[in-house]
């Protein structure tokens, strides 16, 4: 049986990957900030028992995040997927120190922390998916009169996390990518989004699957496309 690792995975994207690895027959180890709360997570524990668990996991908590490899009980992740996100909206007039620290802590450090906990569980062809967004890309600077510049620049860093882990992880054998979800009805896309939770991770899911060695470090849309750092 095939292993998996999804951060917030209570709702939004992290609640679709954990749906569908749960329909593959994975068995799924969904972080959350608060599992005991989530009776969608408490259901999913009945429904799918011996295939599924849910973890307590502030990524933003260094010691939380250190307990990772003893909540997983020392178990081979195929996968792992760095889902939990935040996305604070600031224009420049509100900058502020709080903002910024909260959104690359959850967006960045979370990520890296996670990351370092969990890669002795992984094995050659085991892969690791930090979520990404389009935002975080230099060349494209979508929207630069917006007010998601935090979110925008804990992105960026994400990405050029993930080619740095890939280097790392490389000789182990674990590929690393960063990949943009599109932009998606959860709470964080909101209502007007293109996307459902289910077609992003169709999608998403799908390029997963096809992924070989050689794309390891690659920043890629849901699809699978090259997105420009
Ligand atoms: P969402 O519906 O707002 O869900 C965010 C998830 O992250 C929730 O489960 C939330 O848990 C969790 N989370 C937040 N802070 C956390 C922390 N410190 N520790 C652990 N979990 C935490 O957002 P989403 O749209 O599904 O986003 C998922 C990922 O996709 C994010 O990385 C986001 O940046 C990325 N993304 C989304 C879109 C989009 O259009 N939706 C576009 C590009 C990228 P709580 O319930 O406890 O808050």
């Amino acid at each position: 049986m095939k292993s998996i690792l999804i951060t917030g995975a209570n709702r939004g994207l992290g609640l679709g990957f954990t749906r569908h690895y749960l329909g593959q027959g994975w068995r799924v180890y969904a972080a959350a900030r608060k599992p005991d709360k989530s009776s969608i997570l408490e259901k999913l524990k009945s429904d799918f028992e011996g295939y599924f668990y849910a973890l307590k996991l502030d990524v933003g908590q260094q010691a939380e995040v250190a307990m990772l490899p003893s909540q997983l009980d020392g178990v081979t992740l195929d996968l792992a997927i760095n889902n939990a996100g935040i996305c604070h909206e600031e224009n420049l007039e509100s900058w502020s120190a709080a903002t910024f620290a909260s959104t690359l802590t959850t967006n960045v450090t979370g990520p890296a922390l996670v990351a370092k906990a969990i890669s002795p569980l992984m094995k050659p062809g085991s892969v690791l998916v930090n979520i990404s967004s389009g935002m975080g890309s230099c060349e494209l600077n979508i929207n630069p009169g917006g007010g998601l510049d935090a979110y925008a620049a804990s992105k960026a860093a994400l990405n050029l996390l993930t080619r740095r882990l890939a280097s790392k992880l490389e000789p182990r054998g674990v590929t690393v990518v960063a990949i943009d979800p599109g932009w998606v009805r959860t709470r964080m896309g909101g209502e007007g989004a293109d996307l459902t939770v289910d077609e992003s991770v169709g999608d998403i899911t799908a390029t997963i699957a096809s992924l070989a060695p050689a794309d390891t470090g690659r920043f890629m849309s849901r699809k699978g496309a090259t997105v420009p750092w």
